[in-house]
């Protein structure tokens, strides 16, 4: 597949694309939430037609700014708690239906994003001026597009190509994800403890981009990629020593990830557990390999068989790790403790011994001590999370697209040119299209 006609835009989903890692600059934390208005708008084709227009109108501004906790902008608040918003960029909140003068076979999204603000300029919104972002809502059933949703990495465009009545925060929330510069995130396997040998197996299942679904949020490596975790909320990690963690999105203030140097790459890790309305599944120390400074681009490092994916029933903590070495880096760490909103761990740089210090009283002697033991852990009780069920409703989870017995490669269909490796773009936006795909729209054939 091509990239030149869309210039430095890539595409994801139907193909994964991954972003080279710039981190934005970021504002700092007392700053107002960065808000993006976004504009939602219903797009006909001269041949088709939305089945239940009425349904489709009335379901979109729900998922994309509905006070529900399953709207867009209520995750996207979740998630950066509080640091982003998206906005709706009109009155009524969306805009549309417009027809196109396109018909719809061919799964024209160039076209179709063209036509799409030729036909809101005429009724004077131009996109930079009146909105930020622009999500083309649009009836699947004459597309042939073999995907779900579609955007840019990052950018300012998302695609969905709709089965049934409402896109859902399944779809368009993984989508506005690649908005922000979140490629897809893979997983891992490095059964021998050690990073060295490791091979690529899957989704991670943590993260809205890796399979997760919403119930998983996103994963520490893009809240740093995101500019949502601020000053020691993400520490970086220059010396041997003890740290302590509270769960990434829990509330209340304190370390919610390390970011470790590890050879060229960084080794990013969090502390998982049930708060607000994601991570019912997750607990535990997770472990991501981020290439260059890619944070984007991540991969759950995980050294057992067992996954949690949406779609089985391993334990919470099938992923978590208790320690792990990069013998190549010299970097190495260990899970002293873990459960209840916390955890604490060790971490031993440039080959030094995780056995020094262990026997001092870590808690005490930890790194950040003002973010231990006396913090409260307020809304991080897992009673209060819901788990949507797998499959269920119209919540789509990317994992939904194939049983989870199938093996997560099955998510990962290529219809672009290869396998879904990850390429290294060191610094840049340099955008590459390959062949991975996370089908989001299958969700509907199965019970
Ligand atoms: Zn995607």
């Amino acid at each position: 597949m091509k990239t030149s006609a869309l210039g430095r835009i890539a595409l994801v989903c139907g193909v994964a694309a991954l972003a080279g890692g710039i981190v934005p600059a970021t504002a700092h934390a007392d700053d107002a939430p960065v808000k993006k208005k976004i504009l939602p708008v219903l797009v006909e084709f001269s041949d088709s037609t939305f089945q239940h227009p009425d349904q489709v109108k009335a379901s979109t501004p729900d998922t994309y700014f509905g006070t529900k906790t399953d709207s867009v902008a209520s995750f996207f608040k979740e998630m950066s708690r509080g640091k982003f918003a998206y906005v709706p960029a009109v009155k009524g909140q969306m805009a549309g239906p417009v027809t196109l003068p396109l018909t719809a076979a061919g799964c024209n999204h160039g076209k179709i994003n063209t036509l799409t603000q030729e036909a809101l300029a005429k009724q004077g919104l131009v996109r930079g001026e009146d909105y930020d972002s622009l999500s083309m809502v649009f009836p699947a059933q004459k597309t042939g597009c073999a995907w779900a949703g579609l955007a840019t990495v990052p950018g300012p465009y998302s695609w969905i190509n709709l089965y049934g009545t409402a896109s859902g925060l399944g779809v368009v929330g993984h989508e506005l994800g690649h908005n922000q510069g979140f490629g897809h995130q893979g997983r891992a396997m490095c059964t021998d403890g050690d990073l060295v040998n490791c091979k690529d197996d899957g989704t991670s299942a943590k993260s809205i981009m890796g399979g997760g679904g919403p119930a998983a949020g996103f994963s520490a490596p893009e809240l740093i990629r995101a500019g949502w975790l601020f000053g020691s909320e993400a520490v970086k990690v220059a010396k041997s020593g003890t740290y302590n963690l509270r769960s990434l999105h829990g509330e209340g203030s304190g370390t919610r990830a390390l970011d470790i140097p590890m050879g060229e790459d960084r080794l990013v890790v969090e502390y998982r557990h049930a708060a607000g309305t994601v991570d019912g599944r997750i607990e535990g120390v997770h472990a991501y390999r981020v290439p260059k400074d890619a944070y984007g681009s991540s991969s759950l490092i995980d050294l057992t068989e067992e996954n949690e994916t949406a779609g089985n029933s391993a334990p919470a903590d099938a992923d978590a790790v208790t320690a792990l070495t990069d013998k190549a880096s010299k970097v190495s760490l260990k899970v002293l403790s873990s459960g209840a909103g916390k955890a604490s761990v060790k971490v031993a740089l440039n080959g030094e011994s995780l056995a020094a210090e262990v026997s001092d009283d870590s808690t005490k002697k930890a790194v950040n001590p003002e973010h231990t033991a006396s913090d409260t852990d307020a809304g991080d009780g897992a009673s209060a999370a819901p788990v949507p069920a797998a499959g269920s409703g119209t919540e789509a989870q990317s994992g939904d697209a194939a049983p989870a017995a199938a093996g997560d490669s099955a998510d990962l269909a290529a219809t672009g040119a290869g396998p879904g490796t990850l390429p290294l773009v060191a610094g840049g936006v340099a955008l590459v299209v390959v062949g991975g795909v996370i089908v989001l729209g299958r969700r509907r054939k199965r019970a």
